[in-house]
């Protein structure tokens, strides 16, 4: 008999957000000019100050093993700009720093779960829920949530073996911002069914308008939370693989233990480079912010004369997730083909996606005109 590999990577499905970068860089590869609206990546480089704080850590000698937990000053640092966004204060010990939200998710998930349990996963939502539920054993259950979370579904969804419930504000891939009632219904009902609240707002920093809900700020939410956040689209620091996880007093202890025996930690030069990017936050964050404000206004203004695409400004991301009156995946696979285009059909994220697109407007303002432009003249028709 040869060797195989077990379920656990055999079921899973491959991350269609990453496979389509990979198409993308392919096609680029073999010559063709790809106007690129399906990368999550946002188009920041990296501030020169946050690149020399690297260097200069790196050269201080500040290559060696650091703490599993992150650097003390990290934490900290985390922990004020926590107090600042949410109101809520977070002892640093209660804060571990992880790879990425990423990493910062699936840790929260290897510590709640186990085999058998069933964690909610938003649909629409982010490729990458139901596969971590699935690698700590659990299994996902989707939670259709388009245009609002609504508690009766929710409420329906809950059975004995939930265990807990992941949610993201603001959303990727629609730009929401869950609403103050959606957010505190949620909390009361993980009480009520006492379940887990991992909720993930790594795009919370860009919000454009009104305010931004989070269940850690409401009494007892904090103690059934668990918060993933990161550097990623922040502060343009993808690529450095920085994130953290908040959670509830006295968890960490034995939740680091999952970093201890996995990545162990995240380099100490990357972690000082994180907190230059934390000071720099007043500076840096309302120009990434702005930018990307604009580019969804000129997106909306551009699609809303399409025929059969409808869609309107999001409270937050640099995301649009406009509605067409067509099938999405042949509308998605057509202006890659025709147009050399790129988006993501809407049903990549889960059925109720099904009819959407999703535009990310991570490109250089350039491209994003000519795409629009590319788009208007073959619109959806097939
Ligand atoms: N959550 C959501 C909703 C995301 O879209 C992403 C990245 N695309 C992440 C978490 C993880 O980002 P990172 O690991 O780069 O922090």
């Amino acid at each position: 008999m040869p060797l195989s590999l077990v379920d656990r990577v055999t079921s899973l499905k491959p991350s269609a957000t990453v496979e389509m970068t990979e198409r993308v860089r392919a096609a680029r590869a073999s010559g063709r000019r790809i106007l690129a609206l399906s990368s999550g990546d946002p188009s920041i480089d990296t501030d020169p100050r946050i690149i020399d704080a690297a260097e200069r850590a790196m050269r201080g000698g500040a290559t060696h093993y650091g703490p599993a937990a992150g650097l003390p000053a990290l934490r900290e640092a985390i922990a004020q700009r926590e107090q600042a966004r949410s109101g809520t204060a977070y002892d640093p010990a209660d804060i571990i720093v992880t790879p990425g939200g990423k990493f910062a998710l699936l840790t929260a998930l290897m510590a709640t779960v186990e085999a058998g349990d069933e964690v909610l996963v938003p649909e629409p939502g982010w490729v990458s829920y139901g596969p971590c539920v699935r690698l700590c054993g659990g299994t996902p259950v989707p939670l259709a949530l388009l245009d609002r979370l609504d508690l009766e579904t929710l409420e329906r969804a809950v059975t004995p073996r939930t265990k807990a419930v992941i949610i993201n504000s603001p959303v990727n891939p629609t730009g929401r911002v869950l609403s103050a009632e959606e957010i505190s219904g949620l909390v009361d009902l993980a009480v009520r069914h006492d379940i887990w609240i991992i909720f993930d707002q790594v795009y919370c920093d860009l919000l454009h308008d009104g305010r931004f809900p989070s269940p850690q700020a409401l009494p007892g939410g904090r103690e059934r939370t668990f918060v993933v956040d990161s550097f990623s689209k922040t502060f343009g620091m993808t690529g450095w693989r920085l994130g953290a996880l908040m959670m509830p007093a006295g968890l960490s202890k034995a939740v680091l233990k999952f970093m201890q025996h996995s990545v162990y930690c995240v380099p100490d030069f990357i972690q000082l480079a994180g907190i230059t990017a934390l000071s720099l936050y007043d500076e840096v964050v309302p120009q990434y912010r702005a930018t990307f404000r604009r580019r969804l206004e000129t997106a909306v203004a551009g699609l809303s004369k399409i025929e059969g695409i409808t869609t309107s400004m999001p409270s937050a991301t640099f995301y649009l997730f406009p509605s067409i009156a067509a099938d999405d995946v042949a509308v998605a696979k057509r202006w890659l083909d025709e147009i050399d285009v790129s988006s993501l059909p809407g049903s990549f994220f889960g059925a109720p996606g099904k009819g959407h697109l999703r535009l990310s407007l991570t490109c250089p303002d350039a491209d994003l005109e000519e795409a629009l432009e590319r788009i208007a003249r073959v619109g959806l028709a097939a």
